[in-house]
């Protein structure tokens, strides 16, 4: 047998298919399987994408190192969805292989010395074990090494590890029958108290055993002395067992009140149903005001997929930004489910990978990656939040948007897609007007419930409370009526830290970062003036490092004054802050939200994470603090961003019996974007922003593809974005629009410049291949410490 390998190189040959001849002994080799090989002097990791009888090559073939994994971590539809989106994203088909596999999958390679001879195992070098040839410094070792190699006195042995380990447990099983458990029974003292509660146990479910020992201790209140006393007595027997970690133990089912579905969810259902029932790979948008219960029809659609004997994949933007999501979805699918996103720890996140690899769950839950979850049997995909822009990896390769991925995948297993959003992506919104995608409407909130009254508080012409500028009189008065009945707040402002720069009054100097063309935003809690792009810190300074000067100011704000303003002006009211800074350790989140759930504090703080998914009944008041944080960047969808932030924190307020009420404070009421956030009216602002991007050329009318290029130096960044703009002029379509080369708008992050094309199309036959060809040449500049990177439909284009 013959298998056919993409092997993990970066060089000319990236991406060629290489064969291997399959030794007896990996014949159970499979196509997604990993493998290593043998690549001119190196051994290299690499995927089977193929296996045949026969090879065209005429030489000899290499064998096959070794299989890495027990089960090939990839399925055969992973496989050959990596090359359809290699070719759509302009990335190489190993790197898209490389990401499909979790990280903490990604293994470790060992290439370990072996003794074999009787005299090499007795050599104090090895000390009866075998010893890491990488590891290996010392030059009398690696001559030793070399001689036992070359005189068969030790041998090579290639071991893979991962990152993340199995758990294990003990576990107990019965050594003995009945009659002779009754008899050591009967011989116990009686105040042998927990033997006799053990060996009760044994007679009495015997049924049960193998038990494993956390089982056992608590059952039974006993401790792991008297387990090994048994064990040495011979009345048990211990063996060891590999156990799931289990991320979901603190989310508590919770007790679901009977939902009779109104008219518009029964409607979109039997949309979804038909499409489930009929294997269609069916496309479905929908549209519902938050509130509206698009939950609830994910989750009855998750059942009907269930119910035919097939599984489901549901997309959530930010998994640990949304625990109630989850404990809803765990409350209806229990064991069945299997979340992965960030969050989770590596071993966490390695054993519900492959739960869902040995197929042993239903349900995937997960945020972006989780699109690439080897679940086979597909009958649905939700994904949720559709417009969200953390669907799209644009920070690294592979740049693709999981909605892209997703519909490949409904393809492959003829199912349906829904895509849900109360503020679908002008994308997706204007693919359901043309009728790619079906339209399904909630136009009222699930519980009858009106929309929150909003407010908006020209921050132009107001009185502020307190020495700052960040709350208005009203806004905090409202906060102080809240407090008084006892109901909850949500305050947004979209800007962690302190105060975002620093400002020298007597030279003007402001302080940046070394690195990047920002601003340092100063951190009062831990002293610092922080890059929040690269995490760059110092010391906040007392003069202007400048001239020295002490008369420096530090302007702007951040979650952490307000925090610090509210707790002056409001005494007693209990906040909590919820931002980057917050929640680095893993569960935070999840403990911030359920004490605020708790009513352990009256008000939440936070940026945008706050903004979406959450459900507190008792939240009544929903301040925005500053609208215009992202309104002006140099962003053809800041509008859309902004409008869909807006309404989304919105949709928090009164979400029960009280009446909600927004209070948002801008500079630009009159925007249009605000405006009409305001009235929550989706439709107008759909026509408005449609109509703008008609007049700016920009998508969804243009497809678009961004081309950077990155060098420390600026001039060879410029230089070669000058000259790739040179391969696509006059190939192109003459519809086709090129924009730049222009510097970036932030125009140094992490010590390189950016240069950047943008090229906008409707039709092109050419730029496939031209881009493609970019793509190869890009490998070829690396060494001259030039990054060009190919982003096919950027969310951001600045
Ligand atoms: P969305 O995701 O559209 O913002 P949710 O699914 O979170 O809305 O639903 C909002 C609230 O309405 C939830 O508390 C949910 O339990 C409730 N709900 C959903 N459907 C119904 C229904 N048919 N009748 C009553 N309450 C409902
Ligand atoms: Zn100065
Ligand atoms: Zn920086």
């Amino acid at each position: 047998m013959i298998a056919q390998v993409i092997v993990d190189i970066a060089a000319k040959q990236t991406d060629h298919i290489f064969e291997y001849h399959v030794p007896d002994q990996l014949k159970d080799v499979e196509i997604g399987s990993r493998v290593f090989v043998p690549f001119g002097p190196r051994k290299l990791q690499g995927f089977v994408v193929g296996l045949s009888e026969k090879s065209e090559y005429q030489g000899e073939l290499k064998d096959l190192l070794l299989v890495v994994d027990e089960m090939p971590p990839l399925t055969p539809e992973l496989v050959s969805l990596s090359a359809a989106l290699a070719n759509k994203v302009f990335s190489y088909r190993i790197t898209i292989l490389k990401a499909m596999l979790p990280r903490v999958m990604r293994a470790n390679y060992r290439k370990l010395l072996t003794p074999i001879s009787a005299d090499a195992k007795k050599l104090p070098l090895f000390q009866g074990d075998p010893v890491d040839l990488n590891e290996m410094t010392d030059v009398k070792q690696i001559a030793l090494a070399r001689n036992l190699l070359r005189n068969n006195e030790a041998k090579i042995e290639y071991v893979v590890e991962n990152r993340a380990k199995k758990k294990t447990e003990n576990q107990y099983s019965l050594t003995l029958a009945a009659a002779e458990y009754q008899k050591i029974y009967d011989s116990l003292r009686s105040n042998a108290v927990n033997q006799r509660k053990l060996i009760q146990d044994l007679l009495q479910h015997a049924e049960d055993y193998p038990k494993k020992q956390s089982v056992l201790e608590k059952k039974l209140t006993i401790s792991t002395a008297t387990l090994n006393a048994a064990v040495k007595k011979g009345w048990l027997k211990k063996s060891s067992v590999e156990v799931y970690r289990n991320p979901l133990a603190g989310f508590d089912e919770k007790s679901s009140k009977k939902i009779i579905l109104n008219d518009e969810q029964e409607n979109a259902l039997a949309q979804i149903y038909s499409s489930i029932d009929k294997k269609e790979a069916k496309k479905f948008l929908l549209e519902g005001i938050t509130g509206s219960g698009k939950t609830e029809v994910y989750l009855y659609a998750i059942s009907k997929a269930l119910a035919k004997g097939r599984n489901a994949l549901m997309l959530v933007p930010e998994i640990s930004l949304t625990p109630q999501m989850v404990r809803q979805v765990k409350t209806r699918f229990g064991e069945k489910i299997a979340v992965l996103h960030s969050g989770l720890s590596n071993g966490e996140f390695y054993d519900e990978w492959r739960k869902i690899r040995r197929g042993e769950v239903r349900v995937v839950v997960g945020a972006r990656s989780a699109v690439f979850a080897p679940l086979k049997n597909i009958g649905l995909i939700v994904i949720d939040e559709e417009h969200e822009a953390t669907y799209k990896q644009e920070d690294k390769n592979p740049r693709y948007q999981a909605r892209d991925v997703a519909i490949y995948r409904s393809q492959f297993n003829n199912c349906p897609l829904v895509l849900g959003s109360a503020t679908p992506s002008l994308y997706s919104r204007a693919r359901a007007q043309k009728g790619v995608y079906q339209l399904l409407r909630l136009t009222k909130r699930a519980n009858q419930k009106k929309l929150p009254e909003v407010n908006l508080i020209d921050l132009k012409h107001v009185e502020f409370a307190g020495g700052q500028f960040d709350l208005s009189v009203e806004l905090v008065d409202a906060i102080k009526k809240k407090l008084e009945n006892k109901e909850q707040i949500i305050l947004m402002l979209n800007r962690r830290g302190f105060a975002n720069f620093m400002l020298c009054r007597e030279c003007g100097y402001v302080m940046k970062c070394p690195n990047c063309d920002l601003s340092l935003t100063m951190h009062k809690d831990t002293g610092m003036m922080q890059c929040h792009y690269c995490g760059y810190t110092e010391k906040i300074p007392q003069r202007c490092p400048n001239c020295q000067s002490s008369q420096i100011r530090f302007l702007g704000t951040g979650t952490q004054k307000v925090q610090e303003e509210l707790t002056e002006l409001l005494p007693g009211a209990r906040i909590l802050r919820m931002d980057v800074d917050t929640t680095r350790r893993k569960g935070s989140y999840k403990r911030i939200l359920d004490a605020f759930g708790d009513h352990e504090a009256d008000i939440l703080l936070g940026t945008q994470m706050i903004a979406k998914g959450l459900d507190f009944p008792n939240v009544t008041l929903v301040g925005v603090i500053n609208a215009d944080t992202g309104l002006w960047l140099p962003d053809y969808n800041a509008s859309e961003r902004t409008f869909e932030l807006l309404t989304q924190v919105a949709g928090r307020a009164g979400r029960a019996e009280k009446r909600g009420e927004v209070i948002i404070q801008t500079y630009n009421p009159d925007h249009y974007a605000i405006k009409l956030a305001q009235t929550q009216d989706y439709e107008r602002f759909y026509t408005y922003e449609m109509r703008m991007r008609h007049a700016g050329n920009y998508p969804p009318y243009f497809y678009t593809v961004l081309i950077s290029v990155a060098s420390k130096k600026e001039q060879n960044a410029a230089r070669e974005a000058f000259n790739i703009k040179r391969q696509l002029q006059g190939r192109l379509h003459p519809e086709t629009i090129i924009l730049g080369p222009t510097p970036s708008a932030i125009s140094r992050l992490k010590n390189q410049y950016y240069y950047q094309i943008l090229v906008k199309y409707k039709k092109e036959t050419e730029l496939n291949a031209i881009l493609h060809h970019i793509q190869d040449s890009a490998q070829e500049v690396k060494k001259y410490g030039l990054n060009v990177y190919i982003d096919n439909e950027p969310e951001r284009i600045i």
